[in-house]
């Protein structure tokens, strides 16, 4: 079983990948938590040169295909092995990040960025996506600009935030949108019956 967590900068999807792998721990299943971009030894350089406020200005082209390489590696060395070993594989970002991000945010074209996302990645699909939904003020305002995205205009984190609300709609049995601003607990409830029908349960 193959689940994601996507959403806006300090939606909490760190602490509710974790909270989910705990919980499955828990009851004796085998769990694998990852992320995007860094969880392999090229993606921790390529997530050094794409967050780095040092590197200053990156060409679009030239940063959705560093996020694509960062991909490629995670799904054939971490993602798809795991699900082999019959894990469940959670991952912190995949996919819908690059829509969303160098998509939406940036000024790619969406059939194209998708087509290079989906070759990257060998078209491997979660099972499902758990949007946590954040307005970009209240996420932001947490950080003080760690990284070169944080530091885009709003308009550019907006589009972000809208364009993960649009790949939710568009595909409903797939995904689960919630608040993140509700309760912690309440939020790693929620995901926790969403994720019982995938495990059979
Ligand atoms: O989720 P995390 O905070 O580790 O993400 C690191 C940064 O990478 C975030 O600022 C996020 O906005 C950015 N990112 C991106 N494009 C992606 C994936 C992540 O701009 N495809």
């Amino acid at each position: 079983v193959f689940v994601c967590f996507e959403g806006g900068e300090g939606s909490g999807k760190s602490t509710q990948s974790r909270l989910l792998g705990d919980a499955l721990r828990a009851e004796g299943y085998a769990v694998r938590l990852t992320f995007e971009p860094g969880d392999t030894v090229v993606g921790k350089e390529v997530r050094r040169i794409v967050l780095s406020p040092e590197t200053g200005d990156l060409d679009d082209r030239t940063e959705a295909l560093l996020y694509a390489a960062d991909k490629a590696e995670h799904v054939e060395t971490v993602v798809l092995p795991a699900l082999a070993r019959g894990e469940v594989v959670i991952t912190d970002r995949y996919v819908d990040s690059a829509l969303a991000y160098q998509g939406a945010g940036r000024s790619l074209d969406p059939a194209e960025l998708e087509h290079v996302a989906r070759w990257a990645t060998g078209d491997l699909r979660p099972h499902l996506t758990v949007v946590l939904d954040l307005e970009p003020e209240a996420g932001l305002g947490r950080f003080s600009e760690r990284d070169r995205i944080e530091g885009e205009s709003l308009a550019f984190h907006q589009r972000v935030r809208q364009a993960f609300l649009d790949l939710a709609a568009a595909d409903v049995d797939h995904y689960l949108v919630l608040d993140a601003r509700a309760d912690i607990d309440e939020i790693a409830a929620a995901i926790r019956e969403r994720v019982a029908p995938l495990l059979g349960q």
